[in-house]
């Protein structure tokens, strides 16, 4: 069965060349594909009915399902989103003064092992297909009724997104097609813990913005908590960012995690100012956020702000990043969908690090 909604424009395109269409039969079905509320192909009402079957036959038009819905104090949607296969993943929705941002995940868990990170304790069960990347975007509007799309996605849910490269390139294509979702790259950001080579390919494949999971200026205090920095060391990270096509009056976003008493002393931000010297940067501060079995601390406000201030004496933009939907662990790094699993019935092995 095919998986129409993983599929770009242009593979629909040549998909109903295959079968001895014209092409913008492609073009019709991608369209509809991507208005929220479509339940199945006899809505596609401009398709002669004889064509709608012939689609409805060869293949499926993949849906998320709504397993939970939690909203938190502050407005943050955090929803439960079950995939074909009986596994779930999170997604989030976060309301800012005049718009939504939507955190999307990539992956059903995470192969990384980041130190600090409650996704990480899943271990990773497997990638996402684009039609469940891009789909979350659906089913969030759908769930909520919303007439607009969310304004912003950022690629900061479960999973490293450049671990999963092809489908995450395809879902942002479908995303920022005119006639999918119809995004401008600049509203799409994707997060990385910081796979080099991906993110020079990134750059040459996509317009989007880039943010690098970076949580420590040298080598010794990242390899620590950030397992790929092995891998991939600081030195290459940077090399990759001097590479990066960034356009005029756009940044790299880097994310730095404060963690009590690891790398949130005045000689690391001291030590973060130097490194990103000659980068168009941008640096969010994220002071960490707990989850269980996770033994570190948040730091003092006051450590944060002279951690800040730092940076900003040195040129830098450097924002404090809130931590929007904690209450319902919605937070940056708090995403899990194990114990969902283990109630629903579904018990499975995990190399749990
Ligand atoms: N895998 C990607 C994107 C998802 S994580 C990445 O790591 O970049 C989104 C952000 O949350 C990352 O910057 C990550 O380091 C951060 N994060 C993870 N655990 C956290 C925690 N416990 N508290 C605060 N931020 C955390
Ligand atoms: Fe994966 Fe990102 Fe969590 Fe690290 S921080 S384990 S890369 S989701």
């Amino acid at each position: 069965m095919i998986d129409y909604r993983s599929l770009t424009r242009k593979e629909l395109e040549d998909l109903a060349g295959n079968m001895g269409l014209p092409a913008y039969r492609g073009r019709q079905v991608f369209k509809w594909l991507w208005r929220p509320g479509l339940s199945g192909f006899h809505e596609i009402t401009d398709l002669p009915s004889g064509l709608r079957n012939v689609f409805a036959q060869k293949g499926r038009i993949a849906r998320l399902k709504v397993a939970t819905e939690q909203k938190s104090v502050d407005g943050t949607i955090k929803l439960g989103l079950g995939l074909d296969d009986g596994l779930m993943i999170e997604c989030v929705v976060i309301p800012e003064k005049d718009h939504l941002t939507l955190c999307l995940s990539t992956q059903v868990g995470c192969a990384m092992g980041c130190s600090f990170c409650y996704t990480a304790r899943m271990g990773f069960l497997r990638n996402l297909e684009a039609s469940e990347i891009a789909g979350q975007v659906i089913a969030v509007m759908e769930r909520l009724g919303l007439e607009e799309r969310p304004r912003n996605l950022v690629f900061m849910g479960m999973g490293e997104p450049l671990a999963n490269y092809e489908n995450l390139t395809r879902a942002v294509q479908i995303l920022t097609d005119e006639l999918g979702l119809n995004y401008s790259g600049r509203r799409i950001t994707v997060s990385t813990s910081g796979l080099a080579p991906e993110m020079l390919r990134l750059g040459q494949d996509l317009d989007v913005g880039l943010a690098i999971s970076l949580h420590a200026p040298d080598d010794e205090i990242r390899q620590e908590i950030m397992p790929i920095n092995r891998r991939y060391p600081i030195s290459a990270l940077i090399n990759a960012c001097k590479s990066y096509p960034i356009k005029p009056r756009r940044r790299i976003t880097f994310e730095y995690l404060l963690l009590q008493g690891i790398n949130d002393r005045m000689e690391q931000a001291r030590g973060l100012a130097r490194l990103l010297r000659g980068i168009p940067a941008k640096i969010n501060l994220i002071p960490f956020n707990e989850s269980p079995g996770l033994s570190f601390k948040a730091p003092s406000e006051e450590d944060v702000l002279a951690f800040q201030k730092v940076l900003t004496d040195a040129g830098y933009t450097a924002i404090i990043r809130k931590s929007k939907g904690q209450d319902i662990a919605a937070a940056c790094g708090q995403l899990n969908t194990m114990p969902l699993l283990h109630t629903r019935g579904r018990c499975i092995n995990t190399n749990t690090a």
